[in-house]
């Protein structure tokens, strides 16, 4: 069934942090700078307040000020790897990608963290919708979520939202629904791509042909 007109959309609401962007490798490399570390001398994994890279509660808002401000963390990091193609390859066959993120968590840098943002998801061709920039993400509503912070993870789920788990040291602690964590950009394609199927269905709306095709019922529509 090809309709008209198809105005409901599948909406897929992306984390950036630790989901699309690679916010724990920057602020390993610039921890060093701050630190004067040499960077192979810092572990790989730290805590949340990155304790293990000298940083650690006291100093973090210091810290992740200079980082943004100075360093321009959110222009600077690297798309998790394959983040881009795969949202692009989704947003093609017909999902909306919403943009979810909690980056205005220190006062008096929005103007620069919502440019270096905006920049960042241009520079690296990441299709989206929306950009909603607010701390309880179940405010936004989507039908699916992917998230990476342990406190996002239980917040959503408590509020009986489909998560997606995108693995690391912040999260592998946590039990997982089955079939519902990604060590990886081609397991989180794979697990959107099987949810969004079975949305298609239950709509009544043809499935692309392949992989990174766009229905017919969604050509002409999309901004992308
Ligand atoms: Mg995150």
């Amino acid at each position: 069934m090809v309709p008209a007109e198809v105005t409901d959309r599948f909406v897929l609401a992306l984390d950036l942090d630790g989901t699309c962007a690679d916010f724990y490798g920057r602020m390993r490399e610039i921890a060093a700078e701050w630190t004067d570390t040499k960077l192979e001398d810092l572990p790989k994994d730290a805590d949340w307040e990155l304790e293990q890279w000298g940083i650690g509660q006291a100093n973090y808002r210091r810290f992740h000020r200079f980082a943004v401000t100075q360093r321009a963390l959110f222009e600077s990091m690297a798309p998790i790897k394959g983040a881009p193609q795969a949202i692009r390859r989704l947003a093609l066959e017909g999902i909306r990608v919403r943009i979810v993120t909690h980056r205005l968590v220190i006062p008096h840098f929005h103007e620069i963290a919502v440019a270096q943002t905006v920049r960042w998801l241009d520079h690296h061709g990441i299709p989206y919708w929306d950009l909603c920039f607010l701390r309880h993400k179940g405010a936004v509503g989507a039908d699916l979520y992917v998230e990476d912070s342990p406190e996002n993870i239980a917040a959503l789920a408590g509020a009986g939202k489909d998560v997606v788990v995108m693995s690391n040291f912040t999260n592998r602690h946590l039990d997982t629904e089955a079939g519902m964590r990604a060590e990886n950009w081609v397991q989180a394609e794979q697990i959107i791509r099987r949810k969004y199927y079975a949305w298609l269905d239950g709509h009544g709306l043809d499935r692309p042909v392949a992989p990174g095709s766009e229905p017919d019922w969604a050509a002409g529509t999309d901004h992308l």
